[in-house]
């Protein structure tokens, strides 16, 4: 078997058995009376004579991933991590809540799949800003990260912004034993094909 026959046996057997978990995650804020900061879904602010209720900036969205990446890795909910008494989350920036818990979970030895989200809101328009949002959130979780709005139908007394949110985690699996060696041998010998045939300008 040639070595990366053999390496790709390697992945697909003893490389292949990390752990995943799903995770879910739900938050909703109340429409405020009067508009106190501005709208934010998803790191991205929407042209809105309406704000949401909250300490922080209110940003469903990220707080329902949050807590979707929060419950599978056993470290509670947004809550815990950022409760509403410490002042040091008065108005605070989700996104960057967001980034604190994904080095959390990296350094648990945890990698995003994916994240998937609804948010079910009579206004604003999702779709206006969907590219937007999903590619700023997937920089940050460094996974594809999709969004969809959703009419809340039936829903009509709904005085504000829900949202739902799923996401898929995966153990990253440290290479051992034969691996290691395939691996190696795998690397050297591309460091050598290189060197024999790609000159640098
Ligand atoms: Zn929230």
């Amino acid at each position: 078997m040639n070595l990366f026959a053999e390496f790709r046996e390697y992945l697909r057997h003893e490389g292949n058995n990390s752990k995943m978990r799903i995770g879910h995650g739900f938050d909703s804020h109340g429409w405020e009376v009067k508009k106190t900061k501005p709208l934010i879904l998803g790191g991205t602010t929407f042209k809105s004579e309406y704000s949401l209720k909250g300490h922080s900036d209110s940003d469903v969205v990220v707080h329902a991933c949050i807590d979707a990446l929060l419950g599978p890795t056993g470290l509670g909910d947004i809550g815990m991590l950022f409760p509403d008494s410490d002042p040091k989350n008065e108005n605070a920036d989700s996104i960057e809540m967001l980034r604190e818990v994904i080095a959390k979970i990296t350094d648990l030895g945890w990698e995003v799949i994916n994240i998937d989200c609804s948010v079910i809101a009579e206004k604003p328009n999702i779709s206006k800003h969907k590219k937007e949002i999903e590619n700023r959130i997937s920089e940050i979780i460094s996974a594809p990260f999709s969004i969809k709005g959703k009419h809340p139908e039936g829903l009509e007394q709904m005085n504000g912004i829900a949202c739902f949110a799923v996401s898929l985690i995966s153990e990253v699996t440290p290479i051992t034993g034969r691996g290691r060696s395939v691996f190696r041998n795998v690397i050297g010998s591309l460091r050598d094909h290189i060197r024999r045939n790609v000159r640098l300008r």
